[in-house]
């Protein structure tokens, strides 16, 4: 099975890889990943990570029905616990999992991360809180990226060690997006916008707290998409 139409989310995660890194894919259900780097030869080799069982074995089948297996370790293991020093891991790639998680997922082992050069993560929500997990613990976001895909806006964001300070907008709208303002950030934010107002037109009128802080999160939001024009 050829796995080269990944999703467009992961083929973008998958661009943030550095030729031939040696990279651990934690939650890697199907191995689509490491298989798609594999046959892009952007790697020679890969450890995929999952701790459930089900998804575990359709890791395990796709690799071999790919005929990885010698080049993709697949392991059924939480989290970091996947790998080991002797792995020589320097590239972890957490995608498709909400932002709480993975920074849960870094925060047990946090050790580990010493020896690793770059983090690929990709939050399905709560990016601000990851990105605050990053910078409290000597990572700082080198890159950052977002993309749509069937209606549905991801962040990507890449870290590496170093030193970071962000400010409360930083960590909510992401350091570079809200300076990059690409077409799709202004998309994902004039959405929530459009969706905050609905909400604060059906907050009846004497609920004046509930509406006040509505509205200054809308306005919040409306500060940053102006900051570019
Ligand atoms: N990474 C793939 C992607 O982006 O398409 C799969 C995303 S899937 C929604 C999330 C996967 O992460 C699930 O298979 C889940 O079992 C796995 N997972 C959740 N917590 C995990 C953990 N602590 N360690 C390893 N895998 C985990």
């Amino acid at each position: 099975m050829q796995v080269k139409n990944i999703s467009k989310r992961l083929r973008k995660v998958a661009g943030f890889v550095p030729q031939d890194a040696k990279i651990l894919d934690v939650g890697s259900d199907h191995a689509y990943l490491p298989i798609y780097l594999i046959q892009q030869g952007s790697i020679s080799s890969a450890i995929a990570g999952e701790v459930v069982e089900g998804p575990y074995q359709s890791a395990v089948t796709n690799v071999a029905d790919n005929q990885m297996s010698d080049k993709i370790s697949v392991r059924l293991a939480n989290g970091l616990a996947a790998f080991d020093a002797e792995d020589q891991i320097d590239v972890i790639v957490i995608a498709g999992m909400g932002g709480g998680l993975i920074a849960d997922i870094l925060d047990n082992d946090s050790a580990k991360l010493a020896s690793v050069k770059r983090l690929i993560l990709q939050p399905n929500n709560r990016e601000d809180e990851l990105r605050r997990w990053l910078c409290g613990h000597n990572f700082q976001i080198t890159e950052e990226a977002i993309v749509e895909e069937n209606g549905k806006f991801y962040e990507i964001m890449i870290a590496e060690q170093g030193h970071q300070v962000l400010n409360a907008k930083q960590e909510r709208f992401g350091p570079y997006l809200m300076r990059e303002q690409s077409a799709v950030f202004l998309d994902k934010w004039q959405r929530e916008v459009d969706k905050l107002e609905k909400a604060l037109a059906k907050i009846p009128e004497k609920n004046l707290t509930e509406r006040s802080a509505m509205s200054q999160k809308i306005k919040q939001i409306k500060e940053v998409l102006h900051a570019g024009k």
